[in-house]
């Protein structure tokens, strides 16, 4: 049940996707403008940022299935259209972003309220659209699972990606130390001026060595894994004894095997961490955006809005991803 009038006309543009598969699955329709259900809004969507977890959705590769036919776009920004019942807190007319789930690919989208996140003043639609996925995933595998302290290094894989860059500079906020893994030079100069201490390309021969070097020679204490396959024992090689590795990702899309023993040996902890789940406790979920907020009103740390793409070109935006061509956070915006 709306409480308010829209602008919103009864069809919209989005992107619609019937059946899993290459990003060529992602198509152009014209949908109804969906209606908030109770302890819904409707958002006009300004910006939407695009993640590797899109990208295996729509390929039928994610963690969960994709239930078809759908929207891809979990999180996104824009400004408050209409409200659903029960709908308190928040008004018309409100810029927000949503870490809704799906749905984002339009120029309209229903939210759950409980999914907002406010957006300072400040922040463009994209950057609001760049920040709530990587930079909470950022702040639990820094701080709440991977337990950072100041001194310390962590090395930083795909370090020039959206949860790369952020991973960067919730770190450096830390008082961390980065060791910054990317595939190009250009990526690794992207890391290093968010303030990356070491950086490495992620195919060079003695990556492991250089990266326990890095730390005085005995390994880092904290890994963001993100690559996964056989890169997975290489991040347990470059940890030190008593270290952590937090697996966030598995972009290689190989299997990767662990020897309990290792990690008995070394005293090795690994710990696996999903988004989803850890937004579902809320005492972490208010935890890290209270310390977010802190790093972003003193602008330590600044969404990497990447490369932008109009709705037409999602399926463009989902390959690029996908063939490793871009850095910071993939952007569409639905409205042009
Ligand atoms: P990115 O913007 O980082 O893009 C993916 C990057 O992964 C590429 O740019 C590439 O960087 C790197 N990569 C390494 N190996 C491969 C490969 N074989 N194929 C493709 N890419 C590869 O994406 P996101 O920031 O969205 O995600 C980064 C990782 O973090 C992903 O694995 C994702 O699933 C994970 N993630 C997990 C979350 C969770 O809740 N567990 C939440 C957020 C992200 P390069 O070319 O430099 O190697």
């Amino acid at each position: 049940m709306m409480t308010t009038e829209s602008a919103a006309g009864t069809t919209m543009r989005g992107i619609w996707v019937e059946e899993l598969g290459t990003p060529d699955v992602l198509h152009l329709r014209e949908l109804p403008v969906p209606n908030p259900a109770a302890g819904e809004v409707r958002l006009k969507v300004e910006a939407v940022g695009i993640n590797f977890a899109d990208v295996l959705a729509a390929a039928g590769q994610y963690l969960t299935r994709t239930r078809v036919p759908y929207t891809p776009g979990m999180e996104f920004a824009g400004t408050i259209d209409a409200l659903g019942e029960g709908v308190t807190g928040v008004q018309v007319g409100q810029r927000v972003a949503s870490l809704g789930g799906r749905g984002g690919l339009a120029e309209y989208a229903v939210s759950p309220a409980a999914a907002l996140l406010p957006v300072p003043e400040s922040f463009s639609a994209a950057q609001a659209a760049a920040f709530p996925v990587s930079y909470f995933t950022a702040w639990f595998g820094l701080k709440t699972l991977g337990r950072g302290v100041e001194g310390e290094w962590v090395l930083v894989q795909a370090a020039a990606g959206a949860l790369g860059t952020a991973s960067i500079q919730v770190a450096k906020a830390l008082g961390l130390k980065v060791v910054a893994m990317a595939s190009t030079e250009a990526k690794l100069n992207l890391a290093r001026s968010l303030g990356a201490d070491v950086t490495l390309l992620q195919d060079d021969p003695e990556r492991v060595q250089k990266v326990r070097d890095a730390a005085g020679g005995r390994g880092v204490p904290l890994v963001l894994e993100v690559v996964g396959g056989p890169r997975f024992q290489e991040s347990l090689d470059m940890t030190a004894n008593q270290g952590r590795v937090i697996v966030i990702g598995n972009a290689s899309r190989e299997q990767a095997g662990v020897r309990p023993v290792e990690l008995m040996k070394r005293n090795l902890t690994v710990t696996g961490l999903w988004l989803t789940s850890l937004m579902q406790d809320p005492a972490l979920a208010r935890e890290a955006a209270q310390e977010l907020a802190k790093l972003l009103a003193t602008g330590t740390v600044v969404p990497q809005v990447g490369q932008t793409y109009a709705l037409a070109d999602s399926a463009r935006a989902f390959r690029d991803i996908m063939d490793r061509k871009t850095t910071g956070k993939v952007i569409i915006e639905p409205q042009r």
